[in-house]
C-alpha cells in the first residue's frame, strides 16, 4: 500500500492589492460579488461629521467586505478606525477620541424589509442605484459618537485647570447640549 499522500491547498492571499476607495457603489451589486472597500476618507471629506469636530485632520480607514451571510441576506461588515478631536464637555480642552466602530449593515430595499431583518443587522435602505461610500462612512461614524464627550478621569480635566463645583449634579441630570443636534444630523432611516 503506498503512502498517502496529503495534498495542501495553499490558500489564495488573503488580501488582494487594494484599490483606492470607489466613490459610490451600488450595493446590491458589491454584495453579489464578495466586494471589498478598503481605503483611507479624509474627515474634512465628510461634512456632517466635520460640523461638530474641532480640527479636520486625520482620515478613517474603512475596511468592509459585502457579501451573502447564511439567511440570504445581503450585508455590508466590517469596521471604521479614526481618531477625533472633540472637546471636553468638563474642561473644554481638546479631546482626542479614537472611533473603532463595527459596521453590521444589512440590505433593505423598504421599511417592511427593515422591520423583518434580523437584530444583528442595522438596515441600510437602498432601493436600487447607488450610493456614495462617504455618506455611509459618515452615517456610521455619526452614530458612534459619544453624546457627552468627557475626559474618562476627572483628574485629566483637573490637570487642564478645571474645577469640580462644590455640588456637581449627578451625571445623568447634566444637559445634553452641543451633541443633542447630533440626532437631527442622522438619516431618518437609522431610527427603526
Ligand atoms: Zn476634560
Amino acid at each position: 500500500m503506498t503512502a498517502i499522500r496529503r495534498a495542501y491547498i495553499i490558500p489564495r492571499l488573503m488580501q488582494t492589492p487594494s484599490l483606492p476607495l470607489p466613490d459610490k457603489i451600488d450595493p446590491w451589486r458589491l454584495a453579489a460579488e464578495s466586494g471589498r472597500l478598503e481605503g483611507t476618507l479624509a474627515l474634512a471629506a465628510l461634512p456632517r461629521l466635520a460640523a461638530v469636530l474641532d480640527h479636520l485632520n486625520g482620515a478613517v480607514s474603512v475596511s468592509l467586505v459585502a457579501g451573502i451571510d447564511h439567511q440570504g441576506i445581503r450585508s455590508i461588515t466590517g469596521g471604521l478606525r479614526t481618531v477625533i478631536e472633540l472637546t471636553c464637555q468638563r474642561c473644554l480642552e481638546p479631546l482626542p477620541w479614537p472611533l473603532d466602530v463595527t459596521v453590521n449593515l444589512g440590505l433593505v430595499r423598504n421599511e417592511a424589509a427593515a422591520h423583518r431583518l434580523p437584530d444583528e443587522y442595522e438596515p441600510l435602505l437602498v432601493a436600487e442605484g447607488f450610493i456614495r461610500v462617504a455618506d455611509l462612512v459618515e452615517d456610521e461614524l455619526l452614530l458612534a459618537l459619544p453624546q457627552i464627550p468627557r475626559h474618562v478621569d476627572v483628574q485629566e480635566c483637573e490637570a487642564n485647570d478645571y474645577r469640580a463645583p462644590s455640588s456637581e449634579p449627578a451625571p445623568n441630570t447634566e444637559p445634553v447640549q452641543p451633541f443633542a443636534t447630533l440626532a437631527s444630523l442622522l438619516p431618518s432611516k437609522r431610527s427603526h
